[in-house]
């Protein structure tokens, strides 16, 4: 059997949240808006319940649960919405602030901003992938709306420091004295890493179901009380007016229970596939001419990233493809070179011979063993 060790691209849906969604998409299928008899009232009270759980798993206020399709719709309106409220209320703030290792899904709402009159700063990273906290205070301006930092990368796993980066976004805050917003994609850190965004001082956080053994399709955006969005789908007034469209009374359920058991294992977990991890790093390493990509402490304990040198890497692949289930960047970059690892000073042909393994919930000791002696035949193969 094919080992799969490509968590970050998607989970496997725990069962018992498939258990939890089942009644309703089939016995209790009413529209928790229809408020006039009591299936939609057993429809809504479902919603009731999983945002409060949500709710108290993270440590906000009830208001600030946004259901969405996922972290791509978050992010989009956590970005535009904020931009697009900045206009609205006449405000004349137009800098914007993210890093270059950032996943799409920010990017690419941020640089569509920047063709329709904001300017966007694109913070480089130290090699080891993390922010450096001087240009990034350098960088802030009396006119900068947003910051937008990922607590934990999608391909090289490092933990970026929002407590540090909230402190200075709000240190230039007092002296410039408006209040810069700090948006945050957690769609790899939520359920993995202790993740408390008022506590953090993170003003927005992304999340996405299928990332942490929920459903695909569901995600939220966690909002701070009182922060302004635009709405980003208008029509029937759903989500405060913000995200308008039926509920999926399912999803949200299995978001819900997701995010529960994800919790409820995390550190276990973590301290487990750390082990893992660590076990695959020191078998691989002897090997020699192999590049760590990402700080190897702050770092997601289920995710190691390397450049194999002296190997091509599409040929690499094509031998690792029949053993193991790994990527050489994102799921979402379409087979263009990953600009996290370009960002880290790889170059094409590096980019293209590197590894992100990402271990989950179900992966064994004995298939951390198959994919070590499957990389290395493979190396040695090539070499
Ligand atoms: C997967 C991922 C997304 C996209 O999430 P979806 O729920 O699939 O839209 C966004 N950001 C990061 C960091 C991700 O890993």
């Amino acid at each position: 059997m094919l080992a799969y060790l490509d968590h970050h691209a998607t989970t496997p849906c725990d069962p018992a949240v498939v258990e939890a969604m089942a009644p309703w998409w089939t016995e209790q299928f009413a529209n928790p808006a229809s408020r006039n008899y009591q299936p939609g009232l057993l429809a809504a009270a479902a919603v009731q319940n999983a945002r409060s759980q949500i709710v108290a798993d993270l440590g906000v206020q009830p208001e600030s649960v946004i259901f969405t399709s996922g972290a791509t719709e978050a992010n989009n309106l956590a970005l535009k919405g904020l931009a697009e409220a900045e206009i609205e209320s006449g405000g004349q703030r137009r800098h914007l602030v993210t890093l270059a290792t950032e996943h799409r899904a920010v990017l690419d709402p941020l640089r569509y901003l920047a063709r329709h009159g904001f300017e966007l700063t694109e913070l480089a990273v130290l090699p080891n992938g993390l922010i450096n906290l001087e240009e990034l205070a350098a960088a802030l301006r009396p006119d900068t709306l947003l910051v937008s930092v990922m607590a934990a990368n999608n391909e090289i796993g490092v933990l970026q420091p929002m407590a540090e980066i909230a402190a200075l976004c709000h240190q230039a805050e007092s002296s410039h004295q408006k209040t810069i917003h700090l948006h945050c994609d957690g769609a790899q850190a939520v359920g993995h890493i202790p993740l408390q965004p008022a506590d953090l001082g993170v003003d927005l956080l992304s999340i996405s179901g299928h990332k942490l053994y929920g459903p695909k399709g569901i995600g939220a955006l966690v909002v701070k009380p009182g922060i302004r969005l635009a709405a980003q789908l208008h029509g029937g007034g759903q989500e405060q007016g913000v995200r308008a469209g039926s509920l999926p009374v399912p999803l949200i359920v299995g978001l819900a229970k997701a995010l529960q058991l994800a919790l409820a294992d995390q550190q276990l977990r973590s301290e487990r596939l750390g082990e893992l991890r660590d076990q695959l790093w020191r078998q691989l390493e002897p090997l020699g001419d192999l590049k760590l990509n990402g700080d190897l402490a702050a770092r997601l304990p289920h995710n190691l990233n390397l450049t194999v040198g002296g190997v091509d890497g599409a040929r690499l692949h094509q031998l690792l493809r029949r053993k193991i289930a790994v990527s050489s960047g994102s799921a979402c970059s379409q087979g263009s070179p990953s600009h996290v690892l370009a960002a880290l000073g790889r170059s094409r042909q590096e980019a293209g011979a590197s590894i992100r393994f990402g271990l989950g919930r179900h992966t064994t000791a004995a298939e951390i063993s198959c994919a070590a002696v499957a990389v290395a035949e493979a190396i040695r193969s090539l070499r």
